[in-house]
């Protein structure tokens, strides 16, 4: 069997060359206009590949792009899956420009997932030039909302992974380098308090402070949080009132939660749900919910990463698996009890921060494995 390490290697420059193109077009998620053009990067290299291309336009968030290869879609596929949007505004790269240093390629989105497509395109191309097929058609989704929820991408998600022997997400590596098999479960609700607005002065027994009200309800939030199951919550972001001689008549939280059991879903929703006004006359407005389930360490986990590991093993990498509090498109495909590869893109750190890079020869090595496993997987 061909161990395809030594073409990758080859390859790197082409796959770097193909990262900075694609860092360069900058695609924050709320940005459509910014997230269609890296999509019409990507589907230009996809069709040039000789894939079957189709973009699937979205009016509130980027355009998704749906394609197989080889052929069309089949009814066996494994499936991958890549975001394109990041969490980086256009005109990062001004003050963040893309640069190398000591292996490595520094730079907005890169890591967190740029990296993935081209991990993904390279394979592709290397297999294609190999003239060796994947065993089964590789389905591949670029979607544009994943950073913010993928509330327009979910169902496509779901409805390709049903069919699917495999999914694979390139999202990056955990630092050192290990796939992620655990992931916690995430959801956010937000809370609104309405009271009534009155002078400070002259009619402050009329009011009813919402600020008061949404305050009572901060600590039995965070008290929640049960470490030992891994479940936390966050208040995180508070904003109410107009002046400080303003008795505020509206404020608002939002609270971001994690789970790691199933079983910890009903208990923190009904506890925010059931909130329920401390003063007199004020009113509690609560939306929101789990927003990813978690993706659980289970059997069918423990089986497909065995797997992945002897394959890597087989062209000489060692592969480890790990877990992350965060929450990506795998935790919706493992959570239908479809095999998933979470974090089979770049080694490298920084996801959303100032030190945002890739290793470069980690490219290579995440575009051998690809290669590797869609010729080789045994479902
Ligand atoms: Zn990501």
């Amino acid at each position: 069997m061909p161990n395809h390490r030594q073409r990758c290697a080859q390859a790197l420059p082409e796959t770097l060359s193909l990262l900075k193109q694609l860092a360069t077009i900058e695609s924050p998620s709320p940005d459509k206009a910014a997230v269609d053009a890296c999509a019409a990067f990507v589907s230009e290299q996809l069709s040039a590949l000789g894939a079957d291309v189709t973009i699937v336009p979205q009016t509130t968030a980027g355009n998704q792009i749906q394609a197989t290869w080889p052929g069309v879609d089949q009814s066996t596929q494994f499936l991958t899956l890549c975001h394109l949007d990041t969490v980086w505004p256009v005109g990062t790269l001004a003050g963040m420009p893309l640069h190398e240093e000591n292996g490595k390629l520094f730079g907005p989105g890169v890591y967190d997932m740029k990296a993935g497509t081209a991990i993904l395109l390279t394979a592709l191309q290397v297999l294609r030039e190999a003239g060796l097929p994947p065993k089964h058609p590789v389905r591949m989704l670029f979607t544009g909302d994943e950073e913010v929820g993928s509330l327009t991408s979910r169902n496509l998600i779901e409805a390709e992974a049903r069919h699917s022997l495999l999914t694979i997400v390139l999202e990056p590596a955990l630092a050192g380098g290990q796939i992620k098999t655990f992931r916690k479960g995430v959801g956010e609700f937000t809370v609104v308090a309405h009271g009534r607005a009155a002078h400070a002065g002259g009619d402050h027994q009329k009011g009813i402070n919402a600020i008061e009200e949404l305050a009572y309800h901060i600590p039995a939030l965070q008290k929640l949080t049960d470490y030992t199951t891994g479940t936390t919550i966050n208040v995180g972001l508070i904003k109410g009132g107009s002046a400080s001689n303003v008795v505020p008549e509206r404020a608002e939280m939002e609270v971001d939660f994690r789970i790691s059991q199933m079983a910890e879903i009903d208990r923190v929703v009904t506890a925010v749900q059931g909130l329920r006004p401390v003063l007199n006359e004020a009113r509690l407005e609560i939306s929101g919910g789990l927003n990813r389930p978690p993706m659980e360490h289970n059997a069918t986990m423990v089986k497909t990463f065995e797997q992945a590991r002897q394959l890597a093993a087989s062209i000489g990498l060692t592969l480890e698996e790990g877990s992350t509090g965060g929450g990506s498109d795998g935790n919706f495909t493992a959570g239908l009890g479809i095999p998933t590869l979470d974090g089979m893109g770049a080694v490298g750190d920084g996801a959303h921060a100032a030190h945002e890079h890739v290793i470069l020869a980690s490219l290579a090595e995440r575009a051998a494995l690809l290669a590797t496993i869609l010729t080789q997987w045994e479902a």
